[in-house]
This record gives structure tokens, sequence and C-alpha cells, in this order.
């Protein structure tokens, strides 16, 4: 990658004559590119752009604005194989994964590209004849979304096809570890029609442009991925503004195995879900609550997963596993694997850096965690599995429920009846039991508690980007 990743403004393309920043691969720890980073003035041109643009997009036909959306998603999937091998090169995944994320992506955009022509409003009987009252959806205005590095393409395009799909223009500060797909998949909307000032891509510092861009007079509304403390500090921007903010934030996500789980299909999920994208998932399982009766074989299938898993460089063929995204990762697993073992936690596989080049973690399980080691209460965002047992089924459910967070809950049972109490009492945004049932284009996505509010996804996805306007109006059609 030899050419700096560059801003996207105005109908734009951008670097020269700014500042930019080393990308570094993460199985390397070697420059794999650069970055540009947007100067201030970069930021209210991207703003005005946004909201210069956003009455020709808003009024578009929704007919129009779909056709061109879905003409963005086929160009995704045309490219999805050079945009994967980007991915691999910056973020680390393994390009099976990396390919999967971005084919998934272009069903995103299909998704809002269908469903914004279905943001119906509604008529209200008046209460007096010839008055006609309706509840119209318009799109909210231009957006300033904030997304992460763990799936550089998959979260962007929740955030640019969900507002774009609504009739909203958007300023987007993507990843700077990974801006390169980022700027691809951005390049597919360009390419496909959308007008110049719809979409507008800027990278640099976070907290500036976070900072600038929220208050900004141009923007109505915040979208953010990321942890929770710098979401609550992106929401406190938002309210003081009074702009409405969708906050998809970190999670801590139990996985319970109940008495009468099908085992198998418990380990094999839990395997899936805790090392895929080397565990760098909002909404991955990271404390895993097993029945006492099926401790023992959850534990030795588990471990025997992890120690299946395949760590190396996303471009080899047959790894399962690539390095985690950033050296601030390796250092926090270092952290939590010390802790856990300091207060009693029991080693079963991993639990080390593998090599001296690059962020490689091994994938690593640890049971007899105590509830107050730093790994059962902060997010780990990492590939360890710690796994305690039950006794009851309201244990557990305590247990679950006992953290600030809220994202995902994933559980195992054969009964109707304990799906449906796990379903009521779980404190989480997404209950999935016994498969991996969330984050389809078509079913809300998102939090509570400290996890965050709004939706991405689903009607619900839609709604966050739209407003209500109510018009009443005497004369039309009957008795004046
Ligand atoms: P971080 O809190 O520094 O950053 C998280 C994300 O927010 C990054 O994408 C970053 O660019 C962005 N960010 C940071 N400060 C910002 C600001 N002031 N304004 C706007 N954006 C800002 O943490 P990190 O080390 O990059 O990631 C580690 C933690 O972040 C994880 O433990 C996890 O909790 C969280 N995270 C969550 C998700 C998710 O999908 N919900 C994704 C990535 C990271």
């Amino acid at each position: 990658m030899t050419e700096a990743a560059p801003l996207y403004i105005a109908g734009e393309w951008a670097s020269q004559g700014r500042d930019t920043a080393v990308v570094a691969n993460p199985a390397t720890g070697r420059e794999a590119g650069r970055v540009t980073h947007a100067r201030t003035e970069d930021l209210d041109r991207a703003a005005e752009a946004a909201a210069l643009a956003f009455r020709g997009w808003s009024r578009m036909a929704a007919y129009d604005r779909s056709a061109i959306l879905r003409r963005a998603a086929q160009l995704l999937r045309e490219r999805a194989e050079p945009i994967a091998r980007l991915m691999v090169a910056e973020q680390g995944k393994p390009l099976a994964e990396a390919k999967g994320e971005v084919i998934g992506s272009a069903d995103h955009i299909d998704w809002a590209a269908e469903e914004g022509r279905r943001l119906y409003g509604r008529v209200i009987p008046a209460r007096a004849p010839g008055v006609l009252q309706i509840a119209r959806k318009e799109a909210i205005g231009p957006v300033a979304g904030f997304s992460p590095w763990n799936f550089p393409v998959s979260q962007a395009v929740r955030k640019i096809a969900g507002a774009l799909g609504a009739g909203c223009t958007i300023v987007v500060k993507c990843p700077e570890e990974t801006p390169y797909s980022c700027v691809e998949l951005v390049r597919c909307f360009a390419d496909a029609g959308v007008p110049a000032g719809v979409v507008n891509l800027v990278f640099g510092q976070p907290a500036q442009i976070s900072e600038h861009l929220i208050p900004h007079p141009g923007i109505r509304m915040i979208s953010f991925t990321g942890s929770v403390p710098i979401g609550k500090h992106l929401g406190e921007i938002a309210a003081r503004h009074v702009k409405r903010a969708t906050l998809e934030l970190g999670g801590h996500s139990p996985f319970i195995v109940c008495e009468d789980a099908d085992l198998g299909s418990a380990v094999k999920l839990a395997a899936m879900l805790k090392y895929r994208n080397a565990g760098q998932v909002c909404a991955a399982p990271s404390r895993f609550y097993v029945h006492e009766s099926r401790y023992e074989g959850f534990v030795t299938g588990l471990v025997a997963a992890a120690k299946a898993i395949k760590l190396g460089q996303g471009f080899e063929e047959g790894v399962t596993m690539g390095p985690l995204a950033n050296p601030r990762r390796l250092t926090a697993m270092e952290r939590f694997v010390a802790d856990a073992t300091d207060r009693g936690a029991r080693l079963q596989t991993g639990g080390r850096r593998r090599g001296n080049e690059g962020n490689f973690f091994e994938p690593t399980v640890l049971t007899d965690v105590p509830e107050d080691a730093a790994l059962m209460v902060e997010e780990p965002f990492g590939p360890i599995a710690p796994v305690t047992a039950f006794s009851s089924l309201d244990q557990a459910i305590a247990k679950a429920n006992a953290l600030p967070f809220g994202l995902a809950a994933f559980a195992f049972t054969r009964s109707f009846a304990t799906a449906e109490t796990l379903s009521t009492e779980l404190e989480s945004g997404m209950v999935s039991i016994n498969h991996f049932g969330i984050a389809a284009p078509e079913t809300p996505f998102g939090g509570m508690k400290d996890s965050g509010y709004g939706s991405e996804g689903g009607i619900e996805g839609m709604e966050a980007f739209v407003t209500t306007k109510f018009t009443s109006t005497l004369g039309l059609g009957g008795a004046s």
C-alpha cells in the first residue's frame, strides 16, 4: 500500500499537504501503509458538504436512492477479494473471515436500500371534518459516524448504508488503524453514483474530530461504535448540543450452558464465537457459565477446540485465527491472564504471546476464574475464555446480569420453559439460544445498560435515522 489512505470530502479524494500516520501490519508490526489526517478545515468542509448535499439526497425519490445503493452493494461484492486482502494486511484476520465480512456488508447495503423505500408515515383520524393529519418520517439530517477497527467494513457499512437508505448524508470517521479497506468501501458508494457530499470520509485524531464534528451546526445526529468510556463521552457532547445519538458500545456477554444442553453444539459454537476475529468482537461470549454437571465435559471440549486453532498470518492457508489488531490488545491480554491466575484461576491452555513479531496471542481457556478477576468485569476483547460453574439457573442469571454491560447473551438448553425464562430475565439487548442468531441486516443489533442505546439493523436501525414530522391541514377534499 504505497499511497496514504486518503480522505473523501465533497466528492474528492484528498491527501496532499496533510499529516500522515503509520498503519501497522499486526502480523509483523511493520509499516503497511499510511493514513491521511484531516485538518480542522477538512472537517468543516466535510460537515458543510454533508449539509449542502442533504436537501437533494433526502428529497430524491426513495426508489432512485435505493437503485444507487444497490449498485454500491453490487460493486462491493465484485471487489470483495481485493478489499479483503487490504483488510488482512491492516487488521490481521484470516482472509476467509475478511471476505465473509465484505460480502456480508453488501447484504447490509441491500437491506438499507430496500427498507428506505418502506419508511411509511401514517394518517391519523382527525377530530374535525376536512382535516388531514399526517405523521411523516423524514431523514434526520447529516450524521457524524464513528466506526471501529475490529470489523473495518461491516461496522462502517452499518452507519453509511443506514444513513443513506433513510435519506441522510454522513461524515464518517473510520478507524485510523484500518483505513484502506474503509477507503475502498467508500469508493463503492462513489462509483455507484452517490452524489458529491452525501458520503464524506475522514481520519485523524479521534478526539479532535469528534469534539469538532459533533457540535458542528451542520451535523444533526451521531452514531458511534466503540468502547463504553468513549461512548459516554461522545454521548455527553451530543446531549449538550441536543443531537440524537446511537451508541453501540462494548459488551461482556455471558454464555450459559444449562444442565440439559446439547453439549457438542455448545462447545462448537463457544469456540467459534470466542476465537473469531481473535475475540475482538463486541458481541463475543466472554463469560462462560456452565452447569456443574456439564462443566468437565465443556472444559475438555473447549480446550480441545482452542488447541485445534491454527494461529498465524491471515494470508496463510489454513490459518483460523490471526494476530490481535494492535499492541494495546496484546498488553491487555497479558494483564488479564496474570491477574486471573494471581487470583487462583487455572490456565488450561494458551495464556501467552506467540513469537516475538506481530501481535499473536494464543487461544486461551481459564477455569475457576473468580468473579472479581479483571477478566470477569472488564470487556476482554480478545481470545480468552474464562469458564466457571453454576448450580442453579437463578444463580447463572444473577451472574450474567451482575455487570453494567448488556449487549449480547447466549445460552444452550433443550427446555422451552428455560429458554423463555432466559429470554425474559437476561438484561441484554440480544439473546441467542442454541445457535448464533444475531447481527443479520434485518434484525435489530444493539444493547442496553452501559452497552448503549439505539439499534443498527432491522427496521429499528432505519428508524434511528429518521425524525417524525406532524402536519395538520384543513380544507383538502372535504368540508372547509
Ligand atoms: P478506545 O476506547 O481508545 O477506542 C475505541 C474506538 O473509539 C476506536 O475506534 C477509536 O478510534 C475510537 N475513539 C477513541 N477515542 C475517540 C474519541 N474521543 N472520539 C471518537 N472516537 C474515538 O479503545 P481501543 O484500544 O481502540 O479499543 C479497545 C476497546 O474498545 C475494547 O476493549 C472495546 O471495549 C472497545 N471496542 C469496541 C468495539 C465495538 O464493536 N463495540 C469495537 C472496537 C473497540
